[in-house]
């Protein structure tokens, strides 16, 4: 099937298209090897009492309730809303003056070393993991169902994900299993399916009509189409990575769940707004590593948005040393397609034209930390035209619906308690979810570290 192609870039681009998120996953991964919390007995651990939050502006993933009351029993959320009586026996926490959200979920990470505790760190509580080694996880999928207190964020994972031979995603020293041809689809998804993936990612970096792309292979069109249709054909959700315009059109003729970037190459066109909204597919545009790789120079005066970020007064104490680091480190050289502006107009335009948006912020890649990025994020999605609620939701509600998690991202009877209390209103103004007051992670309150400015 030959669809209608975009003319190639420009020859002053050519080199740039080569990266694309390729290179920033590239750059971002060191080692690869996991080092996650140990599970331990986690899953024996009883739960916490409870406590009850009384008087706060609640947002509950979808809509704001002044004067709300939330109650938590052992770990689950059991009354919320206006008018709630206060039981008596649990601790209460006044909430005037302050704003009540389901904890946030990061929709596009990758988690190695000690991601998912500083993940935690920023109120983050749940993480979509868009491809790592599937193997240390396996016990994190099963303790994320427990409701005894814990000191990282859940994690659901895509596991290995689906890629050419030498395509991206294997140039980690990590074996990936790949694939080359149509046939070969549905005993690949089987096999992840079997190793435990929540959903299935791939991996869409073709040349385009000019023979212009990457310097890496790229599963064909027609082997995309067929992992999309094995996976839904399971039951399951089939995410794509694209870098360019015409690679996220394919994605979507096939029938793709979702785009798990924004394409960068140019400002979305009416034509895909289109595509992506009749097929009902969602964007997690990842805006955050597009500004922590754009070489644009900040205007005078001014520092580039990662290093603007992590000297947030609320961000930076609890940034390791290690993220205020990577945060200052100029961008990389060899991206010069990532346009923030070309970005937040094509998301924009995709918002506008009602294609759902999640959040997600893809760290740790270049210009990005766990958790702390997620509230970048937000705010680039405001920046975007997304209202500060809609928002929030794209970080909450939304992504939980669209990767089925049940009793996450809203605040209702029966949920998970994974909740985060800041100070102001972060429906109205998005920095205020920066204004951590208290985390909760299954109703547990959850130790902010903080980590000392060197001398
Ligand atoms: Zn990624």
């Amino acid at each position: 099937m030959k669809a209608a192609l975009p003319a190639g870039p420009a020859p002053a681009r050519r080199r740039a298209v080569k990266g694309a998120f390729a290179a920033v996953l590239a750059a971002g991964v060191v080692g690869f090897f996991f080092a996650l919390p140990e599970p331990g007995d986690e899953r024996l651990a009883p739960p916490a009492p409870g406590f009850v939050v009384r008087d706060v502006r609640l947002f509950d993933g979808e809509r704001v309730l002044e004067q709300a009351t939330v109650v938590v029993r052992e770990g689950r959320i059991v009354e919320a809303g206006p008018g709630v009586a206060v039981p008596p026996g649990l601790e209460v926490v006044d909430g005037r003056g302050h704003t009540l959200l389901p904890g946030l979920i990061d929709a596009h990470v990758h988690t190695w070393g000690n991601a998912l505790a500083e993940t935690l760190n920023f109120g983050v509580t749940t993480v979509l993991d868009m491809f790592s080694d599937p193997g240390p996880a396996r016990e994190l999928r099963r303790t994320r169902e427990a409701l005894a207190p814990r000191a990282h964020a859940d994690l659901f994972t895509a596991g290995h994900l689906a890629t050419a031979p030498r395509g991206h995603g294997t140039q980690f020293g990590q074996p990936v299993p790949t694939l080359t041809q149509p046939a070969q689809a549905p005993a690949w998804v089987e096999a992840r399916l079997a190793e435990g993936s929540d959903f299935i990612k791939i991996v869409y970096e073709p040349r385009d009509a000019n023979g212009l792309g990457p310097p890496f292979p790229s599963l064909d069109r027609d082997t995309v189409a067929a992992l999309v249709q094995a996976t839904q054909q399971r039951g399951q959700r089939a995410v794509v990575h694209v870098s360019r315009q015409f690679a996220a059109r394919h994605a979507l003729e096939a029938g793709a769940d979702g785009l798990v970037h924004v394409h960068v190459d140019e400002v979305a066109d009416a034509a895909l707004v289109q595509l992506a909204r009749e097929r009902g597919a969602f964007v997690t545009p990842t805006l955050a590593v597009v500004a922590g790789v754009d070489p644009t120079p900040p205007p005078a005066g001014a520092v580039r948005e990662p290093a603007r970020l992590s000297a947030d007064p609320r961000l930076r104490p609890f940034l390791t040393p290690e993220q205020r680091r990577a945060m200052l480190q100029p961008p990389p050289t060899k991206l010069t397609m990532f346009r923030l502006d070309t970005a937040l107009a094509s998301v924009r335009a995709l918002h506008e034209g009602g294609v759902e948006i999640l959040a997600g912020s893809d760290a740790p890649n270049p210009g990005t930390a766990h958790g702390a990025s997620l509230h970048h994020e937000l705010e680039l999605l405001v920046r975007a035209g997304l209202t500060p609620t809609q928002a929030l939701r794209a970080a909450t509600a939304a992504p939980a619906q669209r990767f089925g998690l049940a009793d996450r991202g809203r605040v209702a009877p029966g949920q998970r308690a994974d909740l985060l209390l800041v100070a102001g209103d972060p429906t109205t103004d998005i920095l205020a979810t920066r204004a951590i007051q208290r985390i909760w992670k299954n109703g547990a309150p959850v130790q902010r570290r903080q980590y000392p400015e060197a001398p």
